[in-house]
């Protein structure tokens, strides 16, 4: 562990301010992201956040010792999307979420994400979970009656809800005074809120959605409310307070919010994370993605065209906290990127450490950019370059390997290429031109680009 590594400095939303990383406790750092909501396959805008606090995870635990980081991202299983997908499909809400579950787990692990089977060491404490909603509800009820019994929570018609004017503080993280905030709220209104800006913490469940016996003494079942799950999984996990808490820009206000005040409220304490991250948005050629302008890609889609290295290196070529715009040319560029460095690592190991100048502008707010200027410094340095690489979970393979699978994923016919290129070798000896032509164009519509080594042999690669 080294506690002498370059200073990570992080902008926190809360603050809005870059500042030093200080750890509650530098044995054991401990960060939360806001994970999927598991109604549907995962969209590319979905694995921006997934990749970027991956990222954030492998620096702790260079930094840190990968014993002394726990990462949890939670599984939302508990949505009206998810109820409403369930009856659609007519199966039940756990086969609905298990299934989309299991794709974006695959769709992830594509994206070099690392997951509970990289990092849990079974003889240690987990130091990578990923807690479901539905797996904490008594978690929630718990805190639920703590809010109500603590004055800051109140029963009407069966739901409960959380008392926003009781707390001055609110709107701290998103920056909305709450003065403000009354002042334009809604017209139309809940008629059991006390006040527009109250929020549920549980209701009734409807005829045909899951429910569970209910908090605050309601005699009807119900469910939890969306913001609850995040406050009961943190605790659980991580603690009443914690270092790091993360997710996409639009989840600052309310999801974000509304965490921060059931946690400080039921807790009574002055912060719930110390640090909050916020990736900023995707958007698609320049548009926003919508099913509507057929500009809706879904993590898969993207992994059908392009290797997973690609993606992750197209998500982070842009800092996070900046819009992205999530390009053909982008995924092309990034190809010809990893093409270059693969090269310039060739089948080297990497080396022990990794290089000062990744860490150091990783350290500066993941900076991303900076970062792969710095790994194009060190094209002349293979096993540097892979140790740097491999800290953006990038280059995990050597070249080798690499081609080997390209051959494996292009489908070519292996005996069939290395026939042409006898012919294409023996029609040059004979000098016979026109026949050396036909078996480079044959190769060529197989995808196969061939290269005459200065020694007389040659290597053949297929694209992508
Ligand atoms: P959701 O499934 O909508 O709850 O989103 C899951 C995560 O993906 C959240 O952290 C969102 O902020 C993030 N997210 C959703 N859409 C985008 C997008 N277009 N660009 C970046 N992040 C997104
Ligand atoms: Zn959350």
């Amino acid at each position: 562990m080294s506690f002498m590594a370059p200073m990570l400095r992080l902008y926190n939303t809360l603050s809005g301010a870059k500042e030093a990383f200080a750890p509650i406790d530098p044995a054991q750092v401990r960060m939360y992201a806001c994970g999927p909501t598991v109604y549907d396959a995962a969209h590319i805008g979905n694995a921006r956040p997934i990749i970027v606090f991956d990222l954030l995870f492998r620096l702790l635990r260079h930094l840190y010792g990968p014993a002394h980081v726990t990462y949890a991202r939670n599984v939302t299983d508990v949505d009206d999307k998810i109820n409403a997908r369930a009856a659609e499909r007519g199966i039940s809400i756990r086969e609905l979420t298990d299934g989309t579950l299991a794709q974006f787990h695959r769709d992830i692990r594509d994206l070099g994400v690392l997951g509970p089977e990289d990092v849990n060491d079974p003889g240690a404490p987990p130091r990578f979970i990923e807690p479901r909603a539905t797996d904490h509800i008594a978690e929630m009820r718990t805190m639920i009656d703590a809010l109500v019994a603590g004055g800051h929570a109140y029963v009407a018609e069966g739901h409960v809800l959380f008392d926003v004017p009781a707390m001055p503080e609110y709107g701290r993280l998103s920056k909305r005074p709450l003065d403000e905030m009354e002042a334009g709220a809604r017209v139309e209104v809940a008629p059991y809120k006390r006040s527009p800006l109250d929020f549920v913490l549980w209701k009734p469940s409807k005829p045909g959605e899951p429910s569970w016996p209910s908090p605050a003494g309601i005699a009807e079942p119900g469910r939890p409310g969306w913001h609850i799950e995040c406050s009961a999984m943190s605790a659980k996990h991580l603690g009443k307070t914690f270092d790091i808490h993360a997710g996409g820009i639009d989840l600052i206000f309310p999801h974000h919010e509304n965490e921060v005040a059931q946690s400080r409220c039921c807790f009574g304490t002055p912060v719930m994370a110390n640090v909050w991250l916020h990736n900023g948005f995707l958007q698609v050629e320049g548009e926003k993605m919508s099913k509507s302008l057929g500009n809706f890609i879904t993590i898969r889609d993207v992994l059908n065209d392009w290797p997973g290295e690609v993606v992750r290196l197209t998500m982070l070529k842009t800092h996070y906290r900046q819009p992205i715009d999530w390009t053909l040319r982008g995924l092309e560029e990034s190809s010809r990127v990893l093409d270059r460095w693969y090269n310039a690592a060739g089948d080297e190991p990497a080396a022990e450490t990794a290089p000062g100048t990744v860490v150091e502008a990783l350290c500066d707010d993941l900076n991303t950019p900076a970062a792969i200027n710095a790994l194009h410094a060190l094209t002349d340095d293979g096993s540097t370059l892979r140790a740097g690489a491999n800290l953006f979970g990038l280059l995990a393979r050597t070249r080798s390997a690499r081609e080997q699978d390209q051959v494996a994923a292009s489908g070519v016919d292996v005996p069939a290429v290395e026939a042409l290129i006898a012919e294409r070798k023996a029609a040059r000896a004979a000098k016979d031109w026109a026949a050396s032509d036909r078996a480079r164009d044959a190769l060529a519509a197989m995808g196969v680009s061939v290269k005459d080594n200065k020694d007389g042999t040659s290597t053949w690669t297929v694209a992508g």
